[in-house]
């Protein structure tokens, strides 16, 4: 079985995000990137498959600004036995989930995979449209937010796990099929020095967005960016009369 993971190069998770004085977006200038962190758990599912002989090539895409080949590099450093970078001039954001959905379709006709496993969302943007938009556009079957991944090759088949209002429910998707993942079905294992050394030889193909002839239409436009609202600082209080007084006549809450 083939598996492609779509990874994207996102703003890491644990970083403060600053938003642009003019309000066009956010800071990305000397702000550290990663993997979208849903991807990294797709990806690891990939190599617990092939660790278990059920996938035999995993193929990592990102599509993203040149800098998006060091998430390439990551992929490969975590088991992926090559990569592809879609290779674009603007940053991803500005191209909504439809035009990637569009790319991977192109690379999914090309590379044949059987299983597509995607995050459920990328942070940057928390869309959560790529996967279902994917499998729409292939007509393909797809299971959303999987908490649970069990395929059975010999039937061609891949049962999803996942976590719904009141409890779990189980699909049983008919392979080729496309999945999105939660953040709960797996914990991504540590990327070892041997693998992060590996993975400087595995290849990585570099296509520029122009070679691939698809038209994409610019369906968004943001308006605005804004920074939440900051919070107003607390006050202490001597006694819970104090406190029904001012939500009383303070805040007029009661
Ligand atoms: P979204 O629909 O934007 O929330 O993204 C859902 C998933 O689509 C992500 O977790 C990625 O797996 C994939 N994806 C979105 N944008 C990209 C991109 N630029 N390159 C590769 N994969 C992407």
């Amino acid at each position: 079985m083939k598996c492609l993971i779509p990874v994207k190069r996102v703003i890491d998770f644990n970083v403060k995000v600053r938003v642009k004085s003019d309000g066009t977006g956010v800071e990305t200038d000397q702000v550290k990137m990663s993997m979208n962190p849903f991807d990294e758990v797709a990806l690891e599912e990939a190599v617990r498959l092939k660790e278990k002989v059920i996938v035999k090539e995993i193929i990592a895409i990102s599509i993203g600004v040149s800098s998006a080949q060091e998430t390439c590099r990551v992929a490969l450093a975590r088991g992926a036995d090559r990569a592809i970078l879609i290779e674009t001039n603007v940053e991803t954001n500005e191209m909504p989930p439809l035009s990637i959905a569009k790319i991977l379709k192109y690379f999914v006709l090309q590379e044949k995979p059987d299983l597509v496993i995607l995050g459920k969302q990328a942070i940057d943007d928390d869309c959560n449209q790529t996967g279902q938009m994917l499998a729409a556009l292939l007509g393909w079957a797809q299971g959303t937010n999987a908490s649970g991944l069990n395929v059975n090759a010999s039937t061609g088949s891949v049962e999803v796990i996942r976590e719904v209002d009141g409890g779990l429910e189980t699909l049983s998707l008919k392979l080729p099929a496309v999945v999105s993942v939660d953040l709960r079905l797996n914990e991504p294992r540590y990327i070892s020095l041997p693998n992060i050394m590996k993975a400087k030889s595995k290849p990585l193909q570099i296509i520029p967005m122009g070679d691939l002839k698809i038209e994409l239409k610019q369906h968004l436009k943001t308006i605005q960016v804004e920074p939440p609202v900051m919070r107003r600082s607390g006050i202490k209080v001597n006694n819970a009369k104090e406190l029904v007084d001012k939500l009383r006549n303070e805040a007029k809450v009661l």
